[in-house]
């Protein structure tokens, strides 16, 4: 009879707007102790608009602003699509980009006019010791938005503040996973303010923020080794290696199609409420096949 319950229960998975790409994996979520969730993408809509511009030099803001598109106009983070946006609305022409590299986790760099331009994450400013007056930078990471810098040529040139969008579905998900007696953990690239923000907003227990992308799923195994299974819920690239480490790998499928391939479910629709439609599947499914 097993061919015919799996029939059945991969028909109920899809109406769930779940995509079981290996089942063993599927049946193993009945016994989840914590969900790990990626922020951007995952819990937030990863659409970013602009909110603040500042320099920190003679370049005027709109400046700041068409050298970082320039710079994003190849890449496809949804901070670049948020950036490359407010310039085109604003009408501002781009320069030429002769040469372009991503730095995962870190940002993007490129050059413009022979010069070496950057627009990097707040990690990296702090890294490198650039000196900058951080108080726009505090209150911006604060009101939980996400704070990007422009470099040119080793000189710090500005900032740049993009404010993203919690997903609707988030917090009652997280909700839905305590009475479950499930652990909602966030793991994100991020700032640690940021991340702090939109957790306390939504209920997280845990929050691990600027997290690159290799340590993601070192992340992963830390948890694993206090003797919980987890599951790893993400979108991007750099939550691949995190997705196949987990007990079972979670993707969005508003992602990318390294996330698709890693993971064993799919949400179908992109909703983190999807996810408590899996325990309540895999617990019948088990329960038929034994
Ligand atoms: P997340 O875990 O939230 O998906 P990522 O690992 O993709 O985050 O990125 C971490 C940080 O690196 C971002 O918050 C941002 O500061 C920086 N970053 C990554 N890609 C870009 C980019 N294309 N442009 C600017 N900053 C970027
Ligand atoms: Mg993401």
């Amino acid at each position: 009879a097993a061919p015919l319950v799996v029939a059945v229960s991969t028909a109920l998975s899809a109406k769930h707007g779940l995509l079981i790409r290996n089942r063993p994996q599927f049946e193993q979520a009945r016994n989840i102790d914590a969900v790990i969730f990626d922020k951007t993408g995952t819990l937030t809509e990863g659409k970013f608009g602009v909110t603040d511009i500042q320099s920190y030099s003679d370049m005027k803001e709109e400046e700041v602003l068409s050298y970082a598109a320039t710079i994003e106009n190849d890449s496809e983070h949804p901070i670049a699509s948020g950036i490359i946006n407010e310039a085109s609305e604003r009408n501002l022409s781009l320069h030429e980009l002769t040469d372009f590299n991503s730095i995962t986790g870190v940002g993007i760099e490129g050059t413009i006019n022979d010069k070496n331009v950057k627009v990097v994450s707040p990690g990296y400013i702090t890294k490198q010791g650039f000196n900058f007056d951080d108080e726009n930078f505090n209150k911006w990471s604060e009101q939980g938005k996400t704070v990007v810098f422009l470099i040119v040529d080793d000189e710090l040139k500005g900032a740049i503040a993009l404010a993203d969008q919690v997903k609707e579905s988030s917090k009652e998900t997280i909700a839905a996973l305590h009475k479950r007696n499930i652990k909602a953990i966030m793991l994100t690239g991020d700032h640690q303010k940021v991340a702090n923000y939109v957790a306390k907003e939504i209920g997280i227990d845990e929050v691990y923020a600027e997290v690159l992308p290799d340590q993601k799923a070192e992340k992963v195994e830390e948890i694993q080794q206090r003797g919980l299974v987890v599951a790893m819920t993400g979108d991007g690239i750099n939550d691949a290696p995190a997705l196949t480490k987990a007990d079972v790998g979670i993707a969005v499928g508003a992602g990318t199609d390294i996330a698709m391939d890693s993971a064993d479910i799919v949400l179908v629709d992109s909703n983190p409420k999807d996810i408590l439609a899996i325990f309540s599947l895999s617990k019948r499914t088990f329960n038929k096949l034994v």
